[in-house]
């Protein structure tokens, strides 16, 4: 199996601490080019048995702090289309706001499999997680919503498994 997944969401939430781990945890082929002309990011994780993901991060985001609405219809037209798993990291801080909300419209035109990972679960209680998930729940049919701790290492596995589930 092989494909392509892209990980969105708003800046500091963990995208590049679990991408890193996840290339880190078992090396791989890692490659970093510029793929088109907004300098998409691509790396690839490598496992033997089940096969590559290719990652794809998406630094606009970070210059388009605050036109979140604009850099996600970018996304909408680009990256979402080309991909084959989308991985929704958010953080248990802030509940769904306006950025939330258009990220999950944009979302709706999206056909394949959108996975929320909710991160840095360790800064928080349990009960607040599982009430964070079922207010996300509500916003968007995901297809797989996954507490994790990108740092800790806490169900990492699981989101590399999801991937090559829907792959
Ligand atoms: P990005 O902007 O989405 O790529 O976020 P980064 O990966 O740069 O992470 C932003 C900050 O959050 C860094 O200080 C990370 O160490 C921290 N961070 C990432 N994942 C976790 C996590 O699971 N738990 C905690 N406590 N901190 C995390
Ligand atoms: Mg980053």
């Amino acid at each position: 199996k092989s494909g392509f997944v892209t990980l969105i969401g708003r800046p500091n939430v963990g995208k590049s601490t679990l991408m890193n781990h996840i290339i880190g945890q078992k090396i791989a082929i890692t490659s970093k080019k510029p793929q088109t002309t907004r300098n998409r990011i691509q790396t690839v994780y490598t496992d033997p048995e089940r096969g590559q993901i290719v990652f794809l991060d998406t630094p606009g985001i970070h210059k388009a702090k605050n036109k979140l609405g604009e850099y996600m219809v970018n996304v909408a037209e680009s990256t979402l289309k080309d991909v084959d798993v989308v991985l929704w990291l958010v953080e248990p801080t802030n509940f769904i706001g306006a950025g939330e909300r258009h990220i999950a419209a944009q979302l709706q035109k999206v056909t394949v499999p959108v996975i929320l990972v909710i991160n840095k679960i360790d800064t928080v209680k349990r009960e607040e997680v599982l009430e964070f998930i079922d207010t996300y729940r509500k916003i968007y049919d995901f297809a797989e919503i996954i507490p994790a701790s990108a740092l800790r290492g806490e169900n990492r596995d699981v989101v590399i498994d999801m991937i090559f589930k829907y792959l």
